[in-house]
């Protein structure tokens, strides 16, 4: 997108404050644009560097490559090299790993990460000020600005946590520039990512999708660097959610309509199935493929995962809000789904009353499993780290890019610390990682060849500016909404 695109599609709000600001200081509007489009990065990333990754215990992920008690991983151009027990580069950036996990960055398949900056006002056991109510509120009294703030809050906290993949469920999509404004600040921070473009909140159930506006946002943004891909976010099929109004409800017909723009565009659909299933109804109205992402696995049943698992659909599972349901919104079906042969993966959803936290993630779905069905379907730790890395790649269908530390594919590599206190003495890497490990023992972060954190720190974003900059909005909003009034 140029430049003058962009000016000439913000000037024809006419009198908006963003139209009163553009003729009031252009220039300013100006410099603004730039950083919200296509155009560029607001800020350069690190350098996609050469480097060798020395002595780390290396989980590849790759059954054919296998695990490496002592090994090296060779980056060169943003793509793995090498991985071998001993890797002759000289001349090449040599990173330590001794006393490190070197494995695949965490895939993230579903995250709200538009409500990122709604953490001050959610709480996690008041109903009135419970995630729903209160992103329904302010979401719809977020600018661009708002939007770019959040997803660069939300996806800096997914790069501390390890996570090199995040699929951005964007159901607050308002404007195009509050698509350009989310995708900038993924693109921003130098992670990978799936943009499934939404509804805004407050948008007419009976209000098609702006197929459209996504035709643009394909236009203008892919494939660009390979980074970023698109899909759609789809409000909910049937019955109410849960959630109620936050994500919307589709009648199958509208659906129809919705899903079949996107088809049109070659686009995948993630939708999330809280409340009374809509498999049987999918799959009756011909809706269901292996482009289809569910999210939230609580209510299936055996015939349902079966169509799942014939259809080549996914489930998304988000064990630590999932947890956190009544028991009437049914259980995480974890083992019945892996025995039934159903893809599924791993996602936080959002972060608006618990933190980011893939190892607390796999933690939860284990001893949820162990309670529930224990032995009857074995669950091993090493399945949950798949679940977090290659599973999550598969499910995006981007396996062939990261998900692995198979030579060939983009760089997308984590080094987990084993010397901090919750890790010492440092036994089987997997079970370290399942039962021990937290965000903070995450040392180095790398996507796309990129060292975007070492020893635990941004190399190259500033932490602080993401802080201040996403108070200032939510603070912002709150006064706007006169939250809590
Ligand atoms: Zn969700």
């Amino acid at each position: 997108m140029t430049l003058s695109h962009m000016s000439r599609r913000t000037m024809l709000k006419g009198a908006t404050a963003l139209g009163a600001l553009v003729a009031a200081a252009p220039e300013l509007f100006a410099q603004q644009a730039v950083s919200r489009s296509a155009a560029g990065p607001a800020a350069p990333l690190p350098p996609r560097r050469e480097f060798v990754i020395r002595a780390a215990t290396v989980l590849t992920m790759d059954p054919s490559l296998g695990d490496f008690a002592t090994g090296d991983v060779h980056v060169r151009d943003g793509a793995i090299v090498a991985v071998a027990l001993r890797i002759e580069a000289p001349n090449v950036q040599v990173i330590e790993g001794r006393g490190m996990i070197c494995m695949p960055g965490i895939v993230d398949t579903h995250w709200h990460l538009w409500t990122s900056l709604f953490r001050p006002f959610v709480r996690a056991d008041v109903n009135e000020t419970g995630y729903f109510p209160v992103s329904n509120r302010l979401g719809q009294l977020m600018t661009p600005e708002d939007s770019y703030r959040s997803v660069m809050l939300g996806t800096a906290e997914a790069l501390s946590a390890g996570v090199t993949t995040v699929h951005n469920w964007a159901h607050n999509v308002r404007s195009p520039d509050h698509a350009d404004a989310e995708l900038s600040a993924m693109r921003d921070t130098g992670i990978r990512g799936r943009f499934a473009y939404g509804p805004a909140q407050g948008m007419p159930d009976d209000q098609p999708m702006d197929h459209a506006g996504l035709a643009r946002v394909k236009r203008d943004w892919m494939p660009g660097d390979g980074m970023l891909t698109l899909g759609i976010s789809s409000r909910n099929i049937g019955a109410m959610s849960i959630g109620g109004a936050t994500r919307g409800t589709l009648t199958i017909d509208m659906a129809k309509k919705d899903w079949g723009g996107a088809r049109a565009l070659g686009l995948p659909i993630t939708v999330h199935t809280s409340g009374p299933s809509p498999i049987k109804l999918l799959e009756e109205a011909g809706l269901l493929g292996p482009d289809l992402q569910l999210v939230h696995p609580l209510l299936t049943t055996p015939e349902e995962r079966a169509i799942l698992k014939t259809r080549g659909v996914s489930y998304s599972t988000a064990p630590t809000g999932e947890a956190r349901r009544p028991a009437s919104a049914g259980v995480i079906q974890l083992g019945e789904l892996l025995e039934a042969g159903v893809k599924v993966s791993l996602s936080t959803d959002h972060t608006t009353n618990y933190n980011c936290d893939p190892f607390v993630a796999m933690r939860i779905l284990f001893a949820l499993h162990q309670h529930r069905i224990g032995d009857k379907i074995p669950l091993t730790v090493k399945r949950l780290v798949q679940l977090a890395t290659i599973d999550g790649a598969v499910d995006l269908g981007i396996a062939d890019k990261c998900g692995s530390l198979t030579p060939g594919k983009r760089a997308d590599i984590i080094l987990v610390r084993t010397s901090d206190i919750n890790m010492v003495p440092v036994g089987d890497p997997y079970e370290a990682l399942v039962s021990l490990a937290q965000p903070t023992n995450v040392d180095t972060v790398i996507a796309d060849g990129r060292i975007l954190r070492q020893a635990g720190k941004f190399t190259a974003l500033d932490h602080a500016k993401v802080v201040r900059e996403a108070q200032e909005a939510a603070t912002g909003l709150r006064s706007k909404a006169k939250w809590p009034a």
